[in-house]
């Protein structure tokens, strides 16, 4: 009998929050790679926020995601046949596999070629958190556009998650005062107390976007110099009233409104009177960044001056469940699923 793959696919397009419905599981042969080919077995999939953009049909940077294909999405794992000269059977590769358990793959696809890693140097799923995409995107937002000085304070929010942890980690290298935004006290105490951030405030026990303002305020005597925005809305508006003079913000993500009507933002004078820079990015479109980026990262972590942590469902059939819980906080650090 010919090996199963097992894939979930968008089955239809949310309006307002993502549910399950939106996804279906099938059940299909696994193929056979061609010539350049390689086949290979996913052992994780890596869940993030972008993927939510890609399920509407709304204007964006990328094209949505077609219905009835297997969801986009970064996968590591293992080639399991090859018939591309650059692939042994055995090779660990990070891939764009999406959520299924096997995945067929172009070696010379250029960028989107599976990329080899060392297994031996990190766990197979680091290389889609702190040593993949998320690491690079902290990596690049923080200083390509938030240029921190030592000295200078740093703020982050979402702050125990994939990206905000590794920002808030490399901003406290640089020498900077680093306060981090998370939701729960759970969240904060890791963040101050195993990543090191100086501070962190629960949005989540904050009364309004005043209250919000008056804690960051404490945690940020010396204001603001540079901030790493992955949430938008109230804590935008709480934050950028303690912005300095000349600041900067990184706009990485926005994910309060991801799943519903944009977030108006309060007081956008203050971007003048503070004579801040405000610069939105994309970290597929800087793929230069990748070689510092890693290298820095992959040094602090080999140093033990940068921690990470997962939340790991098992099961292809969990990803829906695991994706809906990423875009709520429901995950603690980068969100995996771990397959076979
Ligand atoms: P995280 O691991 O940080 O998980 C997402 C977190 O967002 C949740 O854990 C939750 O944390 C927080 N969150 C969810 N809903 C809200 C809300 N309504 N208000 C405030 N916070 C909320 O994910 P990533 O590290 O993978 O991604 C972080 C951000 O970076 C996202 O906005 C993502 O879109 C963006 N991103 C952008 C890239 C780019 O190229 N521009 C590339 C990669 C990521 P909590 O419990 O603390 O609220």
């Amino acid at each position: 009998m010919s090996r199963m793959n097992r894939r979930i696919v968008l089955a239809s397009r949310p309006h307002g929050a993502a549910s399950a419905d939106n996804f279906r599981l099938e059940t299909v042969p696994v193929p056979e790679p061609g010539e350049g080919e390689v086949l290979i077995r996913h052992r994780f999939l890596s869940l993030d926020p972008y993927m939510r953009g890609r399920m509407s049909e709304a204007k964006s940077y990328a094209a949505p995601q077609p219905l009835g294909e297997v969801m986009i999405g970064g996968t590591a794992g293992e080639v399991i046949a090859s018939r591309h000269a650059g692939y042994r059977e055995g090779d660990s590769v990070v891939s764009m596999g999406g959520w299924q358990e096997y995945s067929i793959a172009r070696g010379d696809a250029g960028a989107l070629a599976p990329r080899k890693v060392d297994a031996r140097r990190a766990p197979l799923s680091a290389f889609l958190g702190v040593l993949g995409m998320p690491g690079v995107t902290a990596w690049y937002g923080l200083n390509a556009i938030c240029e921190p000085k030592p000295g200078e304070t740093v703020a982050v929010s979402a702050a125990s998650g994939a990206v905000g942890g590794v920002v808030g980690q490399l901003a406290k290298l640089k020498g900077c005062r680093v306060v981090g935004v998370a939701g729960g006290r759970e969240k904060c105490d890791y963040v101050v107390r195993e990543l090191g951030f100086d501070a962190c405030i629960d949005y989540k026990a904050a009364a309004d976007v005043r209250a919000l303002g008056e804690q960051l305020a404490a945690a940020a005597p010396a204001g603001i110099d540079g901030y790493f925005e992955n949430v938008g809305g109230a804590v935008l508006d709480a934050v950028l009233p303690l912005m300095n003079a000349f600041g900067r913000i990184a706009v990485c993500g926005m994910i309060s409104s991801y799943d519903g009507s944009p977030a108006p933002l309060a007081n956008p004078m203050l971007i003048l009177r503070s004579r801040l820079k405000v610069q939105g990015f994309i970290v597929a479109e800087h793929p230069s960044a990748w070689p510092q980026a890693m290298a820095e990262i992959g040094a602090a972590l080999a140093a033990g001056k940068l921690k990470y942590r997962e939340s790991v469902a098992e099961g292809i059939e969990r990803a829906p469940e695991a994706f809906l819980g990423l875009l709520t906080g429901r995950n603690f650090g980068k969100q995996l699923v771990k397959l076979g």
